[in-house]
């Protein structure tokens, strides 16, 4: 057994209940984006190396230390995409969307960070997420985050979670606090972690975002937001809470949310969840009005979220398990044709069958009623329907079967 091939740290294989979970989370996402008019877009799970390095910031984990980044053949500096929104942004812009508004766009697939590897944390996962491209006002934010209390809800878990809610205010508001946050950390410069004397320099305001404890102490004690707020982002934030309790979404304030990447104003967001220890968001966002334009487009506000969906799986109920197949039984090889014409009429009218592909009459039975199915179909001379729980069987044509099993 020596030389068995591994996963890739950082990889999973999608099977069984873990599959089950997965696909779950994604068909109850794309369910409920729907119902709120949201379109399903597919972009690459790779784009040129700017579209990320120019947007996400270049003070931010995911630039500085997570980026899946290489010249491909060509020499072309290409990533793997650390997250959506970038990518759908580009998309926007590329395919001259950004005259046709509102977009509202939903979309799920895989993401790439290299990341030290735990319970919840992978260095390929995989993400839900929506987007709401063109309006600028704050009933779009409330829309977004309803979507996604609706999303948790559907899922059995919005009991398990608390959403925190915080705005970081626009262009001026945030200058302001910058300057603040300038001068308190100046104070204890020699005390902050070597990434954030980096950020005090270019960033100071991802010092919030720091997961380093001794930052985190100065943190407690760091001027709040609330106090550089220009009159328009307390508006602002004052009507996207109107608008939330409006639509009964239940919330906190958090002045501690920053959110990890730079594109964001006004309001970022999370649902949080104790449940997980230190990989406790499961859905976050915010606003970022000043992406479109970054990248080269217009400028475009817009407002979205994104959910991990490993961390969404580990806190579901387990679904409901598939109804297994009708199994399809020859009782002897001369009756393999037969056996196939039956499978054949089945599935074309949408009834789950399968056929096994080896072994006597005998063995093939008890592999169904092992399998769980519910029926199977034994063809012979005569055709007979087997009820697998019961025992209960009887003679049936080919033809009265589907109506019999579609009942
Ligand atoms: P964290 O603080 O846990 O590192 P983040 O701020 O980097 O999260 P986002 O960029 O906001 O995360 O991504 C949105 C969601 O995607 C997260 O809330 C989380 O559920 C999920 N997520 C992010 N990184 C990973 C990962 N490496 N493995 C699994 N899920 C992840
Ligand atoms: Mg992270």
């Amino acid at each position: 057994m020596a030389n068995i091939l591994q996963p890739v740290r950082g990889t999973r294989d999608l099977i069984g209940d873990d599959a089950a979970r997965h696909f779950h989370v994604v068909e109850t996402a794309r369910r409920i984006a729907a119902l709120y008019g949201f379109a399903e877009w597919q972009t690459p799970i790779f784009e040129d190396t700017k579209v990320f390095s120019r947007t996400l910031g270049e003070t931010s984990d995911v630039v500085t230390k997570e980026m899946y980044t290489f010249e491909d053949r060509g020499g072309e500096s290409v990533t793997l995409r650390p997250e959506g929104t970038a990518g759908v942004c580009r998309a926007l812009i590329t395919n001259g969307l950004t005259q046709t508004l509102p977009q509202k766009v939903f979309y799920t697939g895989p993401m790439f960070r290299y990341e030290r590897p735990q319970k919840g944390r992978y260095r390929q996962f995989h993400q839900i997420g929506i987007e709401l491209i063109g309006p600028a006002t704050p009933l779009a934010d409330a829309e977004i985050i309803a979507a996604g209390w609706r999303i948790l809800n559907a899922l059995g878990i919005a009991e398990a979670v608390e959403l925190q809610v915080n705005t970081l205010g626009d262009a001026a508001s945030r200058a302001a606090y910058r300057e603040a946050l300038v001068n308190y950390f100046s104070r204890y410069a020699g005390d902050l972690s070597e990434d954030s004397k980096l950020r005090l320099a270019k960033n100071p305001l991802r010092i919030l975002d720091s997961k380093d404890e001794g930052d985190r102490k100065l943190v407690a004690d760091a001027p709040r937001m609330q106090a550089c707020l220009t009159a328009e982002a307390q508006g602002f934030f004052a009507s996207l809470q109107e608008y939330l309790a409006t639509f009964g979404v239940p919330f906190i304030h958090n002045p501690h949310i920053v959110r990890g990447l730079d594109y964001y104003n006004h309001t970022a967001f999370e649902f949080v969840t104790h449940a997980l220890g230190a990989q406790g968001t499961v859905l976050a966002g915010g606003r970022y009005d000043g992406l479109v334009e970054q990248m080269g487009g217009p400028c475009v506000p817009g407002v979205g979220w994104a959910a991990g969906i490993e961390r969404l799986a580990m806190l579901i109920a387990a679904p409901p398990a598939a109804p297994v197949p009708v199994a399809v039984i020859p009782m002897a090889e001369d009756y393999e044709a037969r056996a196939l014409a039956v499978l054949t009429l089945l599935r074309a009218r949408n009834i789950a069958a399968e056929i096994g592909y080896a072994g006597n009459a005998k063995k093939r039975l008890e592999r169904a009623n092992k399998s769980g199915a519910g029926f199977a179909v034994l063809v012979g001379e005569e055709i007979r329907l087997k009820n697998l729980a019961s025992g209960e069987q009887h003679d049936v044509t080919a033809e009265a079967l589907p109506g019999i099993l579609s009942a």
